[in-house]
């Protein structure tokens, strides 16, 4: 297992522990300018919390019984 550094788009900072976020979006045509593009965005999960906060919505939850 091929182990890169990871660094919290939002923070900056290295991110050190196994669970974070990652975000991969291709746009396609008709996104405001950002036609065919590929956007990527590591967070660590503080930055995550924080992100989140932010919503009118909170993230939809749910609970997994089995956790590797
Ligand atoms: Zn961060």
């Amino acid at each position: 297992m091929k182990k890169t550094e990871i660094i919290c788009h939002c923070c900056g900072k290295t991110i050190i522990q196994a669970d974070y976020l990652h975000i991969e979006k291709d746009w396609g045509y008709f996104s405001g300018g950002k036609d065919g593009e590929r956007h990527e965005i590591d967070l660590c999960e503080s930055c995550y919390d924080r992100w989140v906060r932010t919503f009118k919505y909170p993230p939809t939850v749910t609970e997994r019984t089995e956790l590797l």
